[in-house]
């Protein structure tokens, strides 16, 4: 004969479906709402002694936050006391609890873990998943706060390679001074701090400047400090100089990404400055180089035939002074500095375009060639390690689809709690 596996095997109790629970009754009230009245099958220990306990001292009915079953239930628990008869034990009697409903709780678990699914896994809003399991909006945020709390402590990981970027939290205000009627500008900066291995985000602070980081780093346990080997920050002063004070034994890296982005802000800039000066204007359709300003910035390598085609006729048609080819020059020549595997390549590379820099004659070229001298430690080891930000940046990307389906956040610590977690969910998956 079969033996029944689970505690409760009526149809009931199966259709509802929360663990080590029966369901005792169920009535339909003349507002069409549902009353599920349940009691626990889970064996009642004691919480002191741990011993199952037999005997009833009371009953009690606790009403409870559920998971909408084939629509919205009102659960209702036909809660039990117990006594505890081991004559040792100091308790007299307890309440019981279960996994599903710890001693305490006002919801089930399965309620807090498809809140929390809702909002981290598949990033819906908080105001929309409140609305969808018919709680409160306060007890939604709740239960991530919660859930951050129990975040796995940053200071027992190892992380070899950290990864700083800065973010705008929200987006700029101003600010009257009450003394002096001053309009004040005032930017939300948000700096992440991103374990390259791993791509998690171990940490948020406030700001963009070295105060920030550098308290976030400082509260970290020596060896952990000792074991970061390089970080990767893009080209600010600011970083650099908290990373100097608390890791002065880590390589610092400046990421590849940023200093591309310079190069080809400096194309912009020449090929602006250059319609200017020949046309008197700004660029528009007609005019090659402003018409080809998205190939300017293309990588060569990655260009076509009609792409070479194309540019060597803009050189040609646009370009009287010969300055925007010079740029050009330039740009590339620092993208094949950057994707060099080797110091001495590196160094040859350098050479070549100093040679460039000088022949261009720009101050917008000399400008970039000064910043790549200034960084000129960082690229090495750039080179050396290839840490760039690009994972911190990839969590930047997640960090703005967060802010975008909460349409902008006012309390900076919901802020944060949502971005650890949504990034510990995707370490977990
Ligand atoms: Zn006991």
């Amino acid at each position: 004969m079969l033996e029944p596996t689970l505690a409760a095997d009526d149809a009931a109790s199966l259709i509802f479906n929360l663990p080590d629970y029966r369901v005792t009754a169920a009535v339909l009230l003349p507002d069409g709402a549902r009353h599920i009245t349940v009691e626990t099958t889970f064996p009642p220990g004691c919480p002191s002694c741990g011993v199952v306990a037999f005997r009833v001292k009371e009953r009690r009915c606790q009403r409870l936050r559920d998971i909408p079953v084939a629509g919205r239930v009102v659960l209702l628990w036909d809660k039990r006391r117990w006594f505890c008869d081991e004559y040792l034990c100091e308790r007299k009697s307890f309440c019981e609890a279960t996994p599903q409903v710890p001693r305490r709780a006002r919801s089930t678990r399965r309620l807090r873990q498809s809140v929390l699914e809702a909002v981290i896994t598949s990033g819906r809003a908080v105001s929309e998943t409140a609305v969808a399991f018919g709680i409160s909006w306060w007890l939604v945020q709740q239960i991530i706060g919660d859930a951050a709390l129990r975040l796995p402590d940053v200071d027992l990981l190892a992380p070899r390679m950290l990864g700083i970027d800065e973010h705008r939290y929200r987006s700029v205000r101003f600010f009257q001074d009450p003394g002096t009627k001053a309009w004040i500008r005032y930017e939300p900066w948000m700096t992440t701090i991103v374990d390259l291995d791993t791509g998690q985000v171990l940490g948020i602070v406030d700001g963009r400047d070295r105060k920030g980081v550098g308290n976030w780093l400082f509260a970290r346990p020596l060896d952990w400090r000792l074991g970061v080997q390089v970080v990767a920050i893009d080209p600010s002063a600011a970083f650099r100089k908290a990373l100097r004070m608390w890791l002065p034994r880590t390589a610092v890296s400046v990421d590849l990404f940023h200093v591309t982005m310079l190069a080809n802000d400096m194309l912009t800039t020449v090929r602006q400055g250059l319609s200017q000066q020949v046309r008197g204007r700004r660029g528009r359709t007609t005019d090659p180089a402003w018409a080809n300003r998205m190939l300017l910035l293309k990588a060569n390598e990655n260009l076509s035939e009609r792409g070479h085609h194309r540019l060597a006729g803009v050189f040609a048609a646009d370009d009287p002074t010969g300055s925007l080819q010079a740029a050009w020059q330039v740009k590339e020549q620092l993208r094949t500095l950057l994707s060099t595997g080797s110091l001495e390549d590196a160094a040859a590379a350098k050479t070549a375009l100093a040679d460039l820099v000088e022949r261009a004659a720009m101050p917008e070229t000399n400008r970039l060639y000064r910043t790549v001298c200034r960084w000129w430690a960082e690229i090495e080891v750039l080179i050396v390690t290839g840490a760039t930000t690009a994972k911190v940046e990839a969590n930047n990307t997640a960090i703005k689809h967060i802010k975008r389906t909460a349409r902008g956040y006012r309390n900076p610590i919901n802020y944060k709690s949502r971005i650890l977690l949504r990034s510990a969910a995707r370490m977990a998956a």
